[in-house]
């Protein structure tokens, strides 16, 4: 049996064909320090956008999938945690790329400690009208409505919804766009959790926090659009940044 090395945590990688850079830094991520860890867990926007799994015999696409799945194929369980930029993916991703689709927010035990993974849009609760576009898309009916669309349609709109999301960006106070101090303390409150790992503000750092009195960690990913990929290990020695 080989040694197994950390469980690994990656997120906000953007992924697309007009960033071969980030691509080739996610490649030798996975043929390198993923291939010996324990677990490698994707907490959403691995994609910079996802019109529908039919959308897995593009090129671009395609060949993501078939890195992931080589990993798989090694012996590292893949586990992804949709973002809002890819919250289309669905079973035929899952499939295609032998990675396990895990619900928003989910709890594990880290490095020892009740651990709660999620995205992070969920908890920047002071932009209202982001919550209130989230409740829409989110919803079955909406799925399911955009999902009966012919691909090429969907692609059109998924740009669009794409072009909007850096667009508001652009204007939005940095306050709206970080987590609610309060959703956070109230999400490691309700699943009794001490430790929360998160992607989405792209502001990678180490968060102690006190929630009722208890010593909690919040860990916020970084984002792999600039010029380095980063990744959170954790081992039973506890977490760290790789970079
Ligand atoms: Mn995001």
């Amino acid at each position: 049996m080989t040694a197994r090395g950390p469980e690994l945590f990656i997120s906000d990688l953007h992924l697309s064909p007009h960033e071969p850079g980030t691509f080739r830094r996610f490649r030798d991520f996975l043929a390198g320090p993923a291939r010996s860890a324990a677990r490698l867990t994707l907490l959403g926007d691995l994609f910079d956008a996802w019109a529908g799994d039919d959308d897995l015999a593009d090129p671009f696409n395609a060949a993501v999938v078939r890195e992931l799945r080589a990993l798989v194929a090694a012996g590292v369980p893949v586990d992804f945690v949709a973002g809002n930029r890819d919250f289309l993916v669905g079973a035929d991703f899952a499939a295609a790329s032998g990675a396990s689709l895990l619900p928003d927010p989910c709890l594990r035990e880290v490095a020892g400690i009740a651990t709660l993974l999620t995205h992070g849009d969920t908890l920047c609760t002071d932009d209202a009208d982001y919550q209130r576009f989230r409740a829409e898309v989110r919803s079955p009916a909406w799925r399911a409505e955009f999902l009966a669309r012919p691909l090429a349609e969907r692609k059109r709109l998924i740009e669009q919804l794409r072009q909007r999301s850096e667009t508001e960006k652009q204007g939005k106070a940095m306050r709206l766009m970080d987590v609610n101090a309060h959703a956070v303390a109230a999400l490691l409150r309700e699943y009794a959790a001490a430790s929360l790992i998160h992607g989405h503000t792209h502001r990678q750092a180490r968060h102690a926090i006190d929630v009722a009195g208890r010593a909690c960690v919040r860990w916020a990913l970084g984002d792999w659009t600039g010029e380095r990929g980063t990744a959170l290990a954790c081992t039973t020695e506890g977490c760290r940044f790789l970079a």
